[in-house]
């Protein structure tokens, strides 16, 4: 038997209209982005912080595809309000467990969408002093950028489309999906449409 059975997935399968990154071609770049960052960071005794919940399964992959010693901490964020989510000020609901002043710090994101949470957590980030500060992103939606965000190892384009899977949900279902897909119009609730955000 493989696992996971497709049969487990025929319930969130039924939902998903289009597969923009298999599951294998997701693992296959999560190597290569790997393999570059130990080399670029040999000796530099990294620390990868991610943004939950939305980076679990990347930050997984990720840090198991890294051949140097690392270390690894999260960071929890949510809106203040719809007015501050477009303005991208995130409320840090829990902050990382480590001081990262002259540390060589690598950020995570499952998404690099408008660019403002992350320009907005990369300031933050910098006010601690860090030695270095890079970023990583699995996927990039280029065309909806509003603001200058340096990617430093990149994953994939996506389209400006919203999408589901490895990790990234709508309204907190999908984010087991082992690849990225298009929801079907009929899978989001009454009301909404592919316009509406995930939960982070
Ligand atoms: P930004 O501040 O760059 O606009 O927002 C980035 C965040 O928006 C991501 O970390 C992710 O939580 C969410 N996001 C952006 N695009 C998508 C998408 O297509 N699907 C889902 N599920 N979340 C998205």
């Amino acid at each position: 038997m493989t696992f996971p059975s497709p049969v487990a997935y025929q319930q969130l399968m039924g939902n998903i209209s289009e597969i923009l990154f298999s599951a294998e071609q997701i693992q296959a770049r999560v190597l290569e982005l790997g393999a570059a960052i130990s080399r670029d960071y040999e000796g530099c005794h990294p620390l990868l912080v991610g943004v939950l919940k939305g980076v679990f399964p990347f930050l997984a992959d990720l840090a198991r595809a890294i051949t140097i010693p690392i270390e690894v901490d999260f960071m929890a964020i949510a809106s203040y309000s719809a007015e501050s989510r477009r303005n991208g000020v995130v409320r840090i609901q829990k902050d990382l467990d480590s001081a990262i002043g002259g540390r060589h710090v690598l950020f995570v994101e499952d998404v690099v969408d408008t660019g403002l949470t992350l320009n907005y957590l990369l300031r933050n980030l910098r006010s601690r002093e860090p030695a270095t500060l890079h970023v990583c992103a699995m996927f990039d939606k280029g065309s909806r950028r509003l603001i200058r965000t340096p990617i430093h190892y990149k994953g994939f384009d996506l389209p400006d489309r919203f999408v589901v899977g490895y990790g990234l949900d709508y309204r907190e279902l999908y984010r087991n999906l082992p690849f990225v897909g298009l929801l079907k119009a009929d899978a989001f609730s009454p009301g909404e449409s592919e316009k509406k955000g995930s939960s982070k």
